[in-house]
């Protein structure tokens, strides 16, 4: 179901971007291809809301698909970012920011040694890369569904059985950059198990969101962190915990906050990006100093970057994460847990099968029969249903709430929800329930 543009100015800026950019947009999601119409082109935004092109505004339930933890133009990030604008915007050499954001992330997480790069992607391609070289080993080992960028060896759909390698999984990886990829069902156990007994001296690390977002969220059974991280060690490979969605995000300390500075273990390797750049392009690899001191220039492994360590990114990632204390947490906690209730009761009284499910302060609602039990991996995510999604989305977008236009993401929220930006929210979601449950009855 597309419903009528209500939008002029943004369906007439979206065509004309189809001419010069494939889809008419940077990064596929954003072209509303999972859920139909027309994808809102945004002028401005501030705290919760955003404002389109048309002059529409909407609550903001992606932030920019996590990063804005503190709401948008947070006046005291503007200032930093402002005051950094004013001596210039990039060198090339190295600069205080840099040194003052790699404190606080040691401070904060396991890692004892950071290197900064300009995206999630290249965090966790050379997160590999470090893995690989470190080890001397090849095989590297991911889960299906979980999302660690482009990066070629990672763009891999599972091979024909549990222990088999992967294959491209889209046009234009070769099949020899997924050749040396494994790939198993989430949250599986024996899965694991039966890939290191086959594999396990060739086995570089094993790769994994800490709590996967990106099929929407399916938090990692209790221990199952910690397993991954201690069969890696029996075997010499790797942990790489990849917390570009959930770092200073799903808790102050990050997915691993909730469960391995709890249990008394640490990843070998940690991705971090989204939040840590405050809406710039800054993103980090760290870990184990033995492992770090392994990277160009005290190491061999080569890696490099014209913009790595940006000092207006740094500037904001630094000014973002001394902001982001623990009464943000609780608030943005608060917050969610409001309105997934509201959600869950909406959709309960429509009579819409549903599962919410929350990694920390993430969480999304996935439409799957609640008889099936929770979601768990990629093949139950893939049960849920699309079209009751869509119509979900487009009844929240009428009505001022902006939800992330795919079915598998999760929904974010900042400490600038305020009770005005959810009660919008709360007062939308019977409607919006109500046309899901629409979609329904016409099957
Ligand atoms: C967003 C994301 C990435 C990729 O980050 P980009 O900055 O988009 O390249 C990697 N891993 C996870 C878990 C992510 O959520």
């Amino acid at each position: 179901m597309i419903p009528a543009p209500t939008a002029p100015e943004s369906d007439a800026l979206f065509a004309r971007a189809r001419a010069v950019t494939p889809g008419g947009v940077n990064s596929p999601v954003r072209a509303f291809n999972a859920v139909g119409g027309t994808p809102r082109f945004i002028r401005s935004a501030s705290g919760a809301w955003l404002t389109d092109v048309d002059g529409n505004e909407y609550v903001d339930l992606i932030c920019s698909w996590g990063p804005m933890l503190l709401g948008h133009a947070h006046p005291e990030v503007h200032a930093a970012v402002s005051a950094a604008l004013a001596r210039g915007t990039s060198y090339g050499a190295p600069t205080e920011a840099e040194v003052l954001l790699a404190e606080e992330i040691v401070d904060r997480t396991p890692v004892e040694r950071v290197r900064f790069v300009s995206s999630g992607t290249e965090a966790t391609m050379s997160a590999i890369r470090l893995a690989r070289g470190f080890t001397g080993r090849d095989v590297i080992v991911k889960f299906a569904g979980c999302y660690h960028g482009h990066v070629d060896s990672l763009l891999a759909a599972a091979g024909s059985g549990l222990a088999t390698f992967a294959t491209p999984g889209t046009p234009g990886v070769p099949e020899s950059s997924t050749a040396l990829t494994l790939v198993l069902p989430y949250n599986d156990r024996a899965a694991v198990e039966a890939a290191f007994a086959e594999h396990g001296p060739r086995i570089a690390c094993l790769v994994t969101e800490a709590a996967p977002g990106n099929m929407g969220v399916v938090p990692p059974e209790p221990g199952f962190n910690r397993f991954l991280a201690e069969t890696c060690a029996s075997h010499g490979a790797l942990f790489v915990s990849d917390e570009v969605m959930t770092g200073f995000r799903a808790s102050r300390l990050g997915q691993w906050g909730l469960d391995g500075a709890v249990e008394g273990w640490r990843p070998d390797l940690m991705t971090f990006g989204k939040v840590m750049g405050g809406g710039f392009p800054a993103a980090a690899f760290g870990g184990r100093a033995d492992v770090m001191s392994r990277l160009s220039p005290e190491g061999p492994v080569y890696q490099a970057g014209t913009l790595s360590g940006n000092p207006i990114a740094t500037t904001a990632g630094l000014a973002t994460l001394r902001l982001a204390t623990d009464d943000v947490y609780a608030h943005i906690t608060a917050a969610g847990d409001t309105i997934k209730a509201a959600a869950s009761d909406a959709l309960t009284a429509a009579g819409v099968p549903h599962v919410v499910q929350s990694a920390g302060t993430m969480f999304s609602v996935f439409f799957t029969d609640p008889a099936d039990g929770p979601v768990r991996d990629f093949a139950d995510a893939s049960r849920t249903d699309t079209a009751a999604y869509a119509a979900f989305f487009h009844a929240l977008l009428e009505r001022q709430v902006y939800l992330p236009p795919s079915a598998y993401e999760a929904w974010f929220l900042s400490s600038a929800h305020d009770d005005r930006a959810v009660q919008t929210v709360l007062d939308a979601l019977p409607a919006a329930a109500a046309a899901a449950a629409a979609t329904r009855g016409d099957r």
